[in-house]
C-alpha cells in the first residue's frame, strides 16, 4: 500500500517563483526547487499547472527563485500563494528590486535569490517539471531557510474551531495545506481554491 502520511515525511523548502509574460510579472509559492547539477549550475522546479506562473515559465522560460526564511509572515504566503495572477497583479503598489534579467525578487524575507533560464520541460499531468540553467545567484541574508514543516507549525494560523451558532448545522472542512475553510458537503473532486490541493487534503472540523 501507499501511505499518504509517509509521503509527508519528505522535507521541502518554500520559495517564491517569479516570472513574466513579457510585460506583467507574476509570482507563486512553490515547495519544490532542487539543484540538479553543480557544474554547470542547474536547478529543477516542479510547478502545478493551476498556477499562472507555470504558463509563464513555458512561455518566456525565465524565472527567479527567492528562498524564503523562517521570518516570512503569513501575509507573504497569502499574497503569492492563494490568489491567481491571471486576474490580480500580485506586485501592484509594491516596490520590489530586480535581478539582472529584469524580474522581481523578495529582498525582505528571502536569504538568497537565483535567476534561471529553462532548458527542458517535462509534462507530468498536473505538474510540469522544468530544468533550468542558473544565470545569476546571490545571498541576501544569513536567516534560516524555512521548511514546509516549519511553515505548517509556526507560520500558518491554526483554524479556530467554529462555534455551534456559526456552523448552523452545516459541515465544515479545512484544507490541511493552506487553512482554507469550506462550508457544506465536500465533493470528491473538490479542489482547494487557495492552494489547488484535492479533497483528500481536507479534514472535517465540526
Ligand atoms: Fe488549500
Amino acid at each position: 500500500m501507499v501511505e499518504k502520511e509517509a509521503m509527508y515525511k519528505i522535507t521541502y523548502g518554500l520559495f517564491v517563483l517569479t516570472s513574466t509574460d513579457g510585460e506583467k510579472q507574476n509570482g507563486c509559492i512553490v515547495n519544490t526547487v532542487s539543484m540538479l547539477t553543480d557544474n554547470p549550475k542547474r536547478i529543477v522546479v516542479f510547478v502545478n499547472k493551476a498556477n499562472y506562473t507555470e504558463e509563464l515559465l513555458r512561455k518566456t522560460g525565465v524565472f527567479n527563485v527567492s528562498v524564503l526564511t523562517e521570518k516570512t509572515p503569513f501575509e507573504t504566503f497569502k499574497q503569492f500563494g492563494f490568489c491567481s495572477g491571471r486576474d490580480t497583479d500580485k506586485f501592484a503598489g509594491k516596490n520590489y528590486p530586480k535581478t539582472e534579467n529584469g524580474l522581481y525578487y523578495l529582498p525582505e524575507f528571502a536569504n538568497a535569490v537565483m535567476s534561471a533560464k529553462v532548458i527542458d520541460s517535462y509534462d507530468y499531468g498536473t505538474h510540469t517539471l522544468f530544468v533550468a540553467e542558473v544565470t545569476e545567484a546571490k545571498t541576501l541574508s544569513d536567516d534560516k531557510s524555512v521548511s514546509y514543516e516549519y511553515y505548517q507549525s509556526h507560520i500558518k494560523p491554526k483554524p479556530a474551531a467554529p462555534k455551534a451558532e456559526e456552523t448552523g448545522g452545516k459541515e465544515k472542512w479545512v484544507c490541511k495545506i493552506c487553512g482554507y475553510v469550506h462550508e457544506g458537503e465536500l465533493p470528491d473532486d473538490f479542489i482547494c481554491p487557495w492552494c489547488k490541493h484535492p479533497a483528500s487534503d481536507f479534514e472535517k472540523i465540526n
